[in-house]
């Protein structure tokens, strides 16, 4: 029987809430599909600040360290949001974090099941089979990492801040690489979104990936976008996208607004992968849901776990290979949903359902 050894960190708000209904899916999952779990927890967030002084922990990176994946919560909340800008949890332990472990790629699916349709803003007619997009965002680079990054006080008073986009050809190479396999084991497609019209960064960003699918994936039907269009056609026709690629701050912005569009934050998982591979050969990844830590109903019992529990699906199946695992979690999660027709979202004005249920009516179509 194998062992799962993974980091747990379950953050603030409905962080906690959520990961204990997923880690329950998850130990369900190795009794059905023969794996036991080895999982530490750490702090990591605000509870981690209030209790050693800083959101990232050495001790916690230890724990990560000594682990073949990370499965995260959520950070942040308002009783953080008067700290300095550097220590809030947000930039002082999700970048860190990413850049810790090197994890450059971001792999977020927007899945909006055909029985849910009514849940997205967007109009019933223009998404008659739901959605089925993958967002792949560059996570370690452009312009929230680029230096110099600072805020001065000018001669005359005026106060002047900066930040840098940068981008190396390498870093492009590496994430179209992702957006290659990602595409391959979906619909061929891939829609690089940049501001080549504007930014010296898109322009180098459109030349590498460019080249680079033309010598390492020509069959793959590769197409360019500009950021602000990208934006517009996602509310217009969704579908029109399989494999949506682009850098770091556009991928921030327009994998939320699909979020939107799919109807429910409560339901979208992300990994992010990095190059580091694990002692089991599988990439070194960090697993968590697309929402933040919904400081409007933590507490209440009420958060959607389905994000965390579809996270969990995600780690197995990129950094443990439990293919069939991962999708059993999804299929339940699926079910789940989809008879019950909830997704639980009161930011979406869905009447909200229990944590407790949602995760026991997962376990019960696993
Ligand atoms: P949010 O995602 O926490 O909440 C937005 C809305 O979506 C809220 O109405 C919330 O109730 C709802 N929602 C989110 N997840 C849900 C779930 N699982 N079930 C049901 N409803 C859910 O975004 P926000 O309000 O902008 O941010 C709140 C805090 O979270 C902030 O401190 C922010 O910095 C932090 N945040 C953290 C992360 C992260 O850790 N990766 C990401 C985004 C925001």
């Amino acid at each position: 029987m194998k062992t799962l050894k993974f980091a747990v960190l379950p953050g603030d708000g409905i962080g906690p809430e959520v990961m204990e209904v997923a880690l329950d899916v998850l130990k369900s999952a190795g009794e059905e599909f023969s794996f036991t779990l080895d999982y530490e927890n750490a702090d990591i967030g605000g509870i981690a600040f209030d209790k050693h002084g800083t959101a990232f922990p050495d001790s916690t990176k230890q724990v990560c360290e000594a682990s073949e994946a990370i499965l995260f919560g959520s950070v942040g909340g308002p009783k953080w949001e008067s700290l300095p800008p550097k220590e809030q949890p947000e930039r002082a332990a999700l970048l860190p974090i990413r850049k810790a472990f090197s994890l450059y790629a971001n792999v977020r699916p927007g899945l909006l099941y055909p029985e849910l349709t009514d849940a997205s803003p967007l109009k019933k007619e223009r998404i008659p089979n739901g959605i089925d997009i993958v967002c792949i965002r560059e996570l370690t680079g452009g312009i929230y990492f680029g230096q110099p990054k600072s805020t001065s006080t000018l001669g005359n008073g005026e106060e002047q801040a900066i930040d840098t986009m940068v981008y190396k050809t390498s870093e492009i190479e590496r994430i179209s690489e992702v957006a290659i396999n990602t595409a391959k084991a979906r619909g061929n497609r891939v829609c690089s979104v940049d501001k080549a019209n504007v930014l010296e960064t898109s322009v180098l960003w459109r030349k590498v990936v460019t080249t680079y699918f033309a010598k390492h994936a020509p069959e793959i039907e590769l197409s360019h976008m500009y950021v602000d269009n990208a934006a517009m056609q996602l509310a217009r026709d969704p579908n029109q996208f399989d494999v949506l690629f682009t850098e770091n701050m556009f991928g921030d912005i327009l994998s939320d607004e699909m979020g939107v569009i799919c109807g429910s934050l409560g339901m979208l998982a992300s990994a992010s992968l990095g190059a580091q591979k694990n002692s089991l050969g599988f990439p070194f990844g960090l697993y968590e849901p697309s929402g933040g830590t919904a400081p409007d109903i933590a507490g209440k019992g009420i958060a959607n776990p389905c994000a965390q529990i579809l996270s969990v699906a995600m780690m197995l199946r990129y950094s443990f290979g439990q293919l069939e695992a991962a999708t059993a979690i999804e299929t339940a999660v699926e079910k789940a949903v989809t008879s019950g027709n909830r997704t639980g979202d009161i930011a979406f004005g869905i009447d909200p359902i229990s944590t407790k249920a949602m995760g026991e009516a997962v376990l019960s179509h696993l």
